[in-house]
């Protein structure tokens, strides 16, 4: 039943999974920067890659047990509940593995329609809805939980708000599993659990001012989809608990809860303020670490930035739109993107991926590169090479062995 307490039992399955991981996802050049202060130059051309950056501790997790699983349960079928982790070389490589993805859409009954007694089930790093963990438990399937700890920390906080009749107001994007899986812990806290969930501060701001008026119409048709059904906006937002989705913009989160703050201190009074509102950052240090490293690749001073990760990652996208507030910044998914000094297929902020002309001008540049948490080092690295090949930078036997 607990396939994950198997394998965190077993050092050998663990140390065989980490090795072939690295054998994976490893690069000689990202070594290479790594024992030289992450920076590389040559002629007209320095490449600065971030201090932090890549898989972080849960992602890596959650990636090893997914290779242990492959030697624990040796010819019985492993099934993810979704992408293990939001990036498509790590999950091409599992399904090359023989790790089946199980529809992400439709009923539980529709999604596991294939799923069978004896069958593996892989919870991911962002974890799972409760009513489906109850679905697989009540199934009796074997079950690998790799949901990271940062983000069980964040049920934590939202269970004890729901038990003591706060509504949780979570700074996150309602869409994403990770949100998804917060708001379902709500839910089943308590039978009284209430939620809403804030895209990004201008929604906060919205809601605060509503708080402070006491003025709630048109909440439902504003926030649709964003709250628990039961939620009268009149009666349970006198009682707010914050958390984030725990790859959100670190400043952002800090400025929600302040704008939330202040709105209940305005319409409750300072002094009544902890019978009101409690907040607790739910951002995880893995997080803070990679935004915070691209804040000083820009105080450095770079001419533009690439940021790698899947087109999905939300913590990627927040790397991008902290890099393009200073300057240009491309998100890619991997080098294939990078067609030439010309033309490069990327992501903007919002948007879909279009291709970008001149993104990389003749003449001095300084280039900035990080990867998401769930982008691998051999992505990051080949897309570094992309860069210095086009740059004609002398690539890469001599630097591979260095
Ligand atoms: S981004 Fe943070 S919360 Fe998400 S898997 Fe990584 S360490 Fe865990």
């Amino acid at each position: 039943m607990n396939g994950d307490r198997d394998i965190r039992a077993t050092p050998d399955l663990r140390n065989l999974a980490a090795r072939e991981m690295a054998a994976a996802f490893r690069s000689p050049i990202i070594d290479h920067l790594r024992r030289h202060d992450f920076e590389i130059r040559s002629g007209e051309t320095t490449i600065r890659l971030a201090a932090e950056f890549g898989f972080c501790y849960g992602v890596d997790r959650a990636v090893e047990y997914a290779f242990a699983a492959r030697h624990r349960f040796p010819g019985r079928r492993i099934w993810i509940t979704g992408e293990i982790i939001h990036n498509p070389r790590v999950n091409r490589h599992l399904d090359e593995m023989g790790i089946r993805f199980l529809p992400s859409c439709g009923s539980l009954e529709e999604r596991f329609r294939e799923v069978t007694p004896g069958d593996v089930v892989l919870i991911p790093a962002f974890g799972a809805r409760a009513p489906e963990m109850a679905y697989l438990v009540d199934k009796g399937y074997e079950i690998i939980d790799t949901t990271c700890g940062s983000v069980l920390n964040v049920w934590k906080r939202v269970r004890q708000y729901a038990a003591d009749g706060f509504t949780s107001v979570i700074h996150g994007k309602y869409d994403h599993e990770e949100t998804a899986a917060t708001c379902s812990q709500v839910l089943s806290a308590c039978s009284d659990g209430k939620y809403l969930v804030v895209r990004d501060l201008r929604e906060a701001e919205e809601l605060a001012d509503r708080i402070v008026r006491d003025d709630f119409a048109g909440f439902r048709e504003r926030f649709a989809a964003a709250y628990s059904l039961e939620l009268d906006p009149e009666k349970h937002l006198s009682k707010i608990g914050l958390a984030n989705q725990t790859t959100m913009l670190e400043s952002e989160s800090r400025a929600i809860q302040e704008v939330l703050r202040r709105a209940m201190s305005e319409r409750y009074g300072e002094a009544n303020l902890a019978e009101h509102f409690r907040a607790f950052d739910t951002i995880c240090s893995a997080t803070e670490d990679r935004q915070r490293a691209v804040r000083d690749l820009l105080a450095r001073g770079i001419d533009r930035m690439v940021v790698v990760g899947g087109f999905n990652s939300s913590n990627t996208g927040h790397l991008v739109e902290i890099a393009s507030r200073s300057v240009p910044a491309f998100h890619i998914e991997s080098a294939e993107c990078i067609e030439s000094a010309d033309a490069i297929r990327a992501k903007p902020l919002g948007g879909d991926p279009i291709l970008v002309r001149g993104w990389l001008p003749p003449g001095p540049q300084t280039i900035g590169i990080t990867g998401g948490a769930s982008t691998p080092d051999s992505v990051v690295g080949r897309s570094i090479e992309r860069i210095m090949e086009i740059r004609g930078m002398p690539v890469l036997r001599s630097i591979s062995s260095s």
